[in-house]
């Protein structure tokens, strides 16, 4: 039986795991985090990387590991200048986030926990919860996180399917898990989204095609700092919050 089973092993299971083990709340061997993936992060990466963003749309101060200011003592000592933090909120490279997330992960030793394996249920037993795999294991624990996010879940609107089934290949979510290489797209190319995401990746496809993009939105540009205010994952708004 082991005393922590993380579900989802992307930046949240990967927080918690290091938080557990760095804190002496759980031994290595006692941990397990189950990700469909052989990696950790590894859902993270891909998005990431496919899109272009070079930068991260949060502080430097949120990352993977326990200490606030962590990943700025990590750029200082690997010496990793000012072009590797965006703003007055530092907002870190994406290449610095992921090699300060690689050292954690290799400081805490995450692989040794790592069950690659997709849940498809839990259930309580007594004291501990049971739960089981896609491959029909099945895993015992006293402490369940779920921590799986929502990133996988891709939104296709009803429109679309009719045009994905009369053109395939030629539409596309781009978040999908074989999407076609970027490159071999035949321009123009449209980008259809308001975000954040429709804006790297109309940045991105410009410098590959460039002249021959155009994103469709149905609203002006929403220029805020940050996806949402970070204020709720720090002491900010949680202090008070807790109060309550
Ligand atoms: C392009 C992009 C850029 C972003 N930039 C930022 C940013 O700069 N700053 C920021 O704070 N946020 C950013 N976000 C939001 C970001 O996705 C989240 O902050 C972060 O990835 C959430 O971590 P997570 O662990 O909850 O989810 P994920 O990173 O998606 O990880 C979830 C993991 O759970 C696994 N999983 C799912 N279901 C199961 C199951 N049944 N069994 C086992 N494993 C399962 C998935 O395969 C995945 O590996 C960005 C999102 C995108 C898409």
């Amino acid at each position: 039986m082991y005393d922590w089973i993380v579900i989802g092993g992307g930046i949240h299971g990967c927080t918690i795991a290091s938080f557990l083990l760095k804190s002496g709340k759980v031994r290595a061997e006692k941990l397990r985090i189950i990700d469909p993936y052989d990696e950790p992060m590894y859902s993270w990466k891909k998005k990431t990387e496919i899109i272009g963003m070079e930068f991260l749309r949060s502080p430097s101060v949120h990352h993977i590991d326990v200490d606030p200011f962590s990943l700025q003592k990590y750029a200082y000592k690997e010496n990793l200048g000012k072009r590797h933090f965006y703003g007055i909120y530092k907002r870190p490279s994406l290449q610095l986030f992921n090699e300060h997330s690689e050292s954690i992960i290799k400081e805490v030793d995450l692989q040794r926990s790592w069950h690659k394996g997709f849940v498809i249920s839990i259930e309580k037993e007594q004291e501990y919860w049971k739960v089981s795999t896609e491959k029909g294991e099945i895993l015992i624990a006293k402490n369940i996180v779920l921590s799986i996010s929502i990133n996988n879940q891709l939104n296709i609107p009803d429109w679309a399917h009719q045009l994905r089934a009369d053109l395939p290949n030629r539409v596309s979510h781009i978040f999908e898990e074989n999407l076609v290489h970027l490159s071999s797209l035949i321009p123009p190319v449209g980008v259809i989204g308001g975000g954040i995401t429709a804006a790297h990746l109309t940045v991105k496809l410009s410098s590959l095609f460039p002249g021959k993009v155009f994103l469709i939105k149905r609203h002006p540009f929403r220029i805020c700092d940050f996806d949402s205010d970070p204020g709720w994952l720090g002491p900010k708004n949680l202090k008070f919050y807790h109060k309550n």
